[in-house]
């Protein structure tokens, strides 16, 4: 039951990611109980629509028996089997096996992590390597994205271009730089997509000019920048940036973590752009939230190079928890449930859930509506024609975030404005639908 005493435990003690922690002293915590499909209970009894997927992650949606049931197996069966030393386990090695069937390319190697920040973590180190033992040790500068999240670590925030995540931190380092955003809506080249991916590919090779073409070593993007705002470049962008990259000698990694397993249609975003990256990064839905894992993929020659440089000796780079069989079986069990029928659900949902949003363009305070599948976004302003965003002193993102609770929706709310929303690809068309019309009461009452 709801009890005051939690929530003084809660202050006390839970230190809460991605907070203030002043401000959730004086607001405290709201528990969660329970769930089933794509609705949350909180610890009142009062049940939620989920629009954001817990965090972008339960794309299975909630209470799946099977999940729990491929858990406890493989609990009561070996609950851990390092991979270290070139040992394994069953579920981690078909899950690997599996992914890579599936994935882009020849993107055959699967590297196992906790999740997506330590995913790009790797990657990072991991192309370290690959520049050094193939003789080019001085290709160790790093360019991601304006608005762009690549996780919490110390590498990975470095690669984040979010302010929060560097504000005294003493982050990025000085080999980590970034480019503008394509960013249709707010793009200073317009909103002509050929002239928005031209300004990109510009901007990516005065980038590199200025710091020596011999001396960069990877290009990072997400296929739809989540955590930026849900920033959606224009179709042929992600290609264009790939062969650009190839051009220049430069490896071209997709962050798949939001991205991957279904969140906009395909199991990978990148196979719509028809674009084969160097390295992905992925981690969320791979297990539905339902325990934690990411996954790095490597293509043949990132992976060669690597194994060739190191010959017999041990490539020191590994966690404890690096292919952990509980998560193993539970990432094989979510990928048969996606392939049977999930994705297939996920991909007319997200059809709804977008022409649902589109209905709300003419609001008063839409200036723009975006996103591909079941990945979207609403960004709000005061005045679409000078598209002036919401004045930051009112606090959009806490206001707006407790009006969608009290209407029983809960959605991401980005400090700007922007509302997000990545539901679960089980929804249903009725739950799409109340998304939307929850929505709609929700901007009516910030008027
Ligand atoms: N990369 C992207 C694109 C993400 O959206 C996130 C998390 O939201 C991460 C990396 C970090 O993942 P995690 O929070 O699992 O460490």
């Amino acid at each position: 039951m709801f009890s005051n005493s939690l929530i003084e435990l809660d202050r006390a003690h839970l230190v809460h990611p991605v907070a203030s922690y002043r401000g959730h002293e004086r607001t405290g915590v709201r528990v969660l109980r329970s769930a089933k499909g794509a609705t949350v209970t909180d610890a009142a009894g009062r049940e939620l629509l989920d629009g954001f997927a817990g965090l972008w992650c339960v794309n299975a949606g909630y209470g799946h028996d099977s999940i729990v049931e491929a858990a406890a197996r493989q609990m009561r069966e070996l609950p851990y089997a390092t991979a270290y030393f070139g040992l394994g386990s069953e579920p981690a090695i078909r899950l690997a096996a599996a992914l890579a069937e599936r994935a882009p390319g020849d993107l055959n190697h699967v590297y196992f992590t906790l999740g997506g920040s330590d995913a790009v973590d790797t990657t990072v180190r991991l192309i370290r390597n690959y520049q050094t033992v193939r003789g080019k040790p001085e290709k160790d500068q790093f360019i991601s994205l304006e608005q762009g999240y690549h996780g919490s670590s110390t590498v990975g925030a470095g690669l984040t271009a979010l302010p929060a995540f560097h504000a005294n931190f003493g982050l990025p380092f000085a080999w980590q730089h970034k480019i503008p955003s394509p960013y249709p809506y707010r793009n200073p080249a317009g909103s002509d997509l050929e002239a928005i991916i031209a300004a990109s590919l510009a901007a990516l090779r005065a980038k590199v000019e200025e710091l020596g073409p011999e001396r960069v070593a990877a290009f990072y993007a997400e296929p739809i920048q989540g955590s930026g705002g849900v920033i959606v470049p224009p179709r042929g962008w992600m290609k264009a940036m790939r062969d650009l990259c190839a051009e220049l000698d430069i490896l071209f990694v997709a962050d798949e973590v939001i991205t991957g397993f279904g969140r906009t249609g395909p199991l990978f975003a990148c196979t719509e752009d028809e674009v084969v990256p160097d390295l992905m990064t992925t981690a969320k839905g791979l297990t539905s939230g339902y325990v934690p894992m990411g996954a790095v993929f490597l293509s043949n020659r990132i992976y060669d190079t690597i194994a060739d440089g190191a010959g017999e000796a041990a490539i020191g780079h590994g966690y404890t928890y690096s292919a952990h069989p509980v998560s193993a079986a539970v990432g094989l069990e979510v990928l048969r449930l996606y392939e049977n029928g999930l994705l297939e659900n996920g991909r007319r949902a997200g059809t709804r859930l977008q022409a649902g949003l589109q209905s709300l363009a003419d609001h008063p305070l839409v200036g723009d509506v975006r996103g591909r599948g079941l990945l979207a976004a609403l960004e709000l302003v005061v005045d679409k024609a000078r598209k002036a965003p919401l004045p930051a002193a009112a606090d959009p993102a806490r206001r707006i975030f407790d009006r969608a609770w009290n209407n029983g929706l809960v959605i991401r709310a980005f400090g700007n404005g922007i509302l997000g929303y990545a539901p679960p690809l089980c929804c249903t068309e009725a739950e799409i639908d109340a998304i939307v019309e929850r929505t709609r009461r929700i901007l009516d009452q910030t008027l």
